[in-house]
């Protein structure tokens, strides 16, 4: 399946690139959900966290730290986030980590609480 990441990494659509190398690509997402916010993807297509080979993660988790890095987040602090399928929103189906920063954040209200706390 072709996705819209597939198309900017092939540069068809262009971004505002953060850091990229042979595996992995850095992006500004086109609607930041806070001062800074990097969409990270593998150039390999994956579906999404739950399908991505785990070998793949060990690489990516350094670019990740590298990505950090480079922006300064790896002092002043990051929210990782992967969506992951249906119930977590995820609307573009190429495995993709949002990094949120910049600023303080504040902790989302995910769901109805009364339900989430049937596990405590
Ligand atoms: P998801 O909901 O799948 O976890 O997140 C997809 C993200 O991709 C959204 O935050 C959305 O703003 C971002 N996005 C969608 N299309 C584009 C695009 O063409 N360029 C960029 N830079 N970000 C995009």
């Amino acid at each position: 399946m072709s996705t819209i990441f597939s198309k900017i990494i092939k540069g068809e659509i262009p971004c505002n690139k953060v850091l990229e190398d042979d595996e992995f690509l850095a992006f500004h997402d086109i609607n930041p959900r806070a001062p800074i916010h990097i969409l990270v993807i593998p150039k390999v297509e994956y579906k999404n966290f739950q399908s991505v080979d785990p070998a793949i993660m060990e690489k990516m988790t350094k670019f990740i730290h590298r990505v950090a890095t480079h922006m300064g987040l790896d002092k002043s602090g990051y929210r990782l986030i992967a969506n992951n399928g249906e119930n977590a929103g995820q609307e573009v189906l190429h495995l993709h980590f949002h990094m949120l920063g910049g600023a303080k954040l504040t902790w989302p209200n995910v769901t109805n609480l009364d339900e989430a706390k049937k596990f405590i």
